[in-house]
């Protein structure tokens, strides 16, 4: 993912900020709406295990593993699981890639997609862990998916957990080196007659950071991304969803491009200057498992109030 440069001197700035500011994340305490069932410690415990088979670029033995692990967590929930493999043109030539999809089957067939991408970007200099930038979101998708799927109630859309591949670019940064995961089901949607099947996307990525704050990303649909911050307050996360905006170019991307609704919650502001980013610091240590309960937390209360948003436009 990259964010615009202008944006990032003022993230340089932020940073200082933060620093002066907050050491720790915790709680607000004028909450008017109560936490959920995801557990911080669950999502956390996904990462470090995730974190402990090394790093996962595309391909790699490490990768597969996570793969498995993941699945055969989906599975136990209860969800329908599948994979979409598939060969994508690399600046390193064709490389193999697999989209995984689980899913609660709803009242509608209209789809609402959570997702996150689980490939850790490939570094032949250094071992890359990415237990933020890969790790973090895929952690706290899977406890997602677990509570969303222990709900004896039918949800209103159908929900799909999506765990896309290929997000980190190869080589540098483009329209052509990145997102490969995203753009690939998109184009594999609208190719099999089904996008217009997809109501809505919550992208979760860098949401594991002790030191809490997430940006509003610009190219996010609005209204979607106003339920999420309106939420985030009144469960007394408030302070860890700023309203400094910027652009990120992420996996939501692809589906905004065809108009489908959809918001990227990342926090890009990773360590000081957003030193750890794509570094040997993107370490476990660096992370909590109170961040990824909040991040749960907002996106469970908020859910319903999309589902009643999305179903209003439907009918009007
Ligand atoms: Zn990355």
């Amino acid at each position: 993912m990259r964010r615009e440069m202008e944006a990032f001197l003022l993230v340089i700035a932020m940073a200082a900020v933060a620093c002066s500011t907050r050491s720790s994340v915790t709680p607000g305490s004028q909450a008017t709406l109560a936490p959920t069932a995801f557990s911080g410690e669950r999502a956390f415990e996904h990462v470090r295990r995730l974190v402990e088979l090394g790093p996962r670029p595309v391909g790699s033995e490490a990768h597969a593993r996570m793969r498995e692990y993941l699945r055969a967590e989906l599975k136990a929930y209860g969800l329908t699981v599948w994979t979409d493999e598939f060969r994508a043109q690399t600046p390193l030539g064709e490389k193999p890639m697999v989209n995984l999809v689980a899913e609660r089957k709803g009242a509608s067939d209209g789809v609402i997609i959570l997702a996150s991408h689980y490939d850790t970007k490939l570094f032949t200099d250094f071992p890359f862990l990415g237990a933020n930038d890969g790790g973090s979101s895929t952690g706290a998708l899977l406890e997602l998916a677990r509570v969303l799927a222990a709900r004896s109630e039918t949800p209103r859309y159908t929900l799909w957990f999506v765990f896309f591949d290929g997000e980190e670019a190869f080589v540098s940064w483009s329209a052509t080196d990145g997102k490969y995961g995203s753009r690939h089901m998109v184009e594999k949607l609208e190719r099999d007659g089904q996008l217009s099947r997809i109501r809505a996307l919550i992208l979760l990525d860098m949401i594991g950071d002790k030191d809490l704050d997430i940006l509003r990303d610009a190219y996010s649909t609005r209204w979607l991304q106003d339920i999420l911050w309106e939420t985030a307050q009144q469960l007394g996360y408030g302070r860890h969803f700023t309203d400094r905006e910027t652009f990120v170019d992420d996996d939501h991307v692809p589906f905004l491009q065809k108009g489908i609704p959809a918001v990227d919650l990342i926090d890009f502001n990773y360590g000081l200057w957003n030193r750890y980013w794509h570094s040997a610091q993107d370490t476990l240590d660096k992370l909590s498992p109170q961040s990824l309960k909040i991040v749960g937390d907002v996106v469970l209360r908020a859910l319903p109030r999309i589902e009643a948003a999305l179903a209003a436009r439907e009918k009007a």
